[in-house]
């Protein structure tokens, strides 16, 4: 009788190198739109970074070909990114103003840069009272070229695409805590993640309800002045007062507990999974999103390897019963990855369930990837070059 392993064996490996390479071949050009002066200031160490960032993107997409794996290698690119965002962020703000935090001045004349963790909040009073309640401004100026119309506009471009997926292609924030989850370490809090992942689940739909509401009652982003964690590694309202110095303690304590410790004990993406609002309002968007993981169940096994691997707890022994993942999956790959059936699989919507995964599977890489290459490869090339100026090379 076959070993319970050899059962659940996976089959040898995916495509030949030629092949592979023909299927990068098209990321690969797409990418080479780095090198153009929308994405690139004239300078040397501008076209490096481009350069590298393109070697990097084009070859992990190759990876994913080869391999036939997602998880693995789009982490390496997640977390690259989640690391050197606030590299390029925090280096130009101390290059241009010497301090990360805002001086009141700036938030008076709404010269700041717009925050895509913010738009659930400013939707209620942008619509009911004309008002956007950031103080931010609304189309690009020279000192401020990330406006809320701008960041608006490619939120609404990469969502249409990705859904969901924007928690795991695009929101260098996530990218931070991957790469914590990622450091080697016992999973620990495994039984309670389990037991308890339906409230879990709950908990940043409530937080939604509430930003959204608080927002649009007193005028003013609740979440960015009293709950985001990623204040820690990015800009946060200069402390001059007793207010300002909790609104400290509470970014800090957030961005080290749900970014840094539960992450690396659990393994989970524990605050985008089980706090962040925004994360919960992306997850509509997987409603009218083309792509999604499907459980065929004519190959399932029941062995629950999927739901381990799942970072933000999107499956239940329910759902795998019915076939599907929950509202809240944000499309990483790790169960499909996981699953040593072949049962887990990428589904374009319309199509019979597991008919032609792969090719599901394409289709979603090649424009969430292309994407992921323009907006978070903008973000890595400027990251590289400001690391590129750190080093004595002068
Ligand atoms: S889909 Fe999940 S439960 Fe079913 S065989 Fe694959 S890993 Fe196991
Ligand atoms: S269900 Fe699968 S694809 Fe969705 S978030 Fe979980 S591991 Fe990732």
């Amino acid at each position: 009788m076959a070993s319970r392993s050899s059962a659940l064996a996976r089959p040898p490996a995916f495509r030949g190198v030629g092949r592979s390479i023909l299927l990068t071949l098209p990321m690969a050009l797409w990418s080479l739109l780095m090198f153009t002066p929308s994405f690139q200031h004239a300078s040397g160490d501008h076209y490096i970074g481009a350069a590298a960032v393109i070697l990097f993107m084009t070859g992990l997409f190759f990876l994913m070909m080869r391999t036939g794996e997602t998880y693995r290698w789009r982490r390496i690119f997640f977390v690259a990114l989640g690391f050197l965002f606030p590299v390029g962020f925090i280096a130009a703000l101390v290059a241009e103003r010497g301090t990360m935090s805002i001086p009141i001045s700036r938030m008076v004349s709404g010269d700041t840069p717009f925050c895509f963790m913010v738009t659930p909040s400013i939707i209620l009073p942008a619509a009911f009272a004309r008002t956007v309640i950031f103080p931010g401004s609304i189309l690009p100026t020279a000192s401020n070229p990330h406006s809320i119309a701008i960041m608006i506009g490619l939120w609404f471009a990469l969502t249409l695409v990705m859904g969901k997926a924007w928690c795991s292609y695009a929101c260098f924030f996530g990218g931070i805590e991957e790469g914590f989850a990622a450091l080697p370490k016992r999973r620990r809090l495994h039984r309670f993640i389990t037991r308890f992942g339906a409230q879990l689940r709950l908990i940043p739909w409530a937080i939604l309800v509430f930003v959204v509401l608080v927002s649009a009652a007193i005028f003013e982003p609740v979440y960015c002045m009293w709950l985001c964690p990623f204040k820690a590694v990015t800009e946060f309202p200069a402390v001059r007062n007793v207010e300002t110095a909790i609104q400290m303690v509470v970014f800090i304590a957030l961005f080290v507990g749900l970014v840094v410790v539960l992450p690396y004990l659990t393994k989970k993406r524990t605050q985008c999974g089980f706090f962040c609002p925004f994360g919960a309002f992306q997850s509509l968007f997987n409603k009218i999103n083309l792509f999604e993981i499907r459980i065929n169940r004519e190959k399932c096994v029941d062995c629950g390897l999927c739901q381990t691997s799942c970072p933000t707890v999107a499956l239940s022994k329910d759902s795998i019963r019915e076939g599907k993942t929950l509202l809240n999956c944000m499309k990483c790959g790790a169960c499909v990855d996981a699953c040593k059936k072949d049962a887990a699989v990428w589904h374009l919507k319309g199509t019979p369930v597991a008919a032609k995964p792969e090719r599901a599977r394409l289709l979603f890489l090649y424009g969430t990837w292309a994407l992921a290459t323009m907006f978070g490869g903008s973000v890595l090339a400027n990251g590289v070059h400001t690391l590129i100026g750190f080093l004595p090379l002068k």
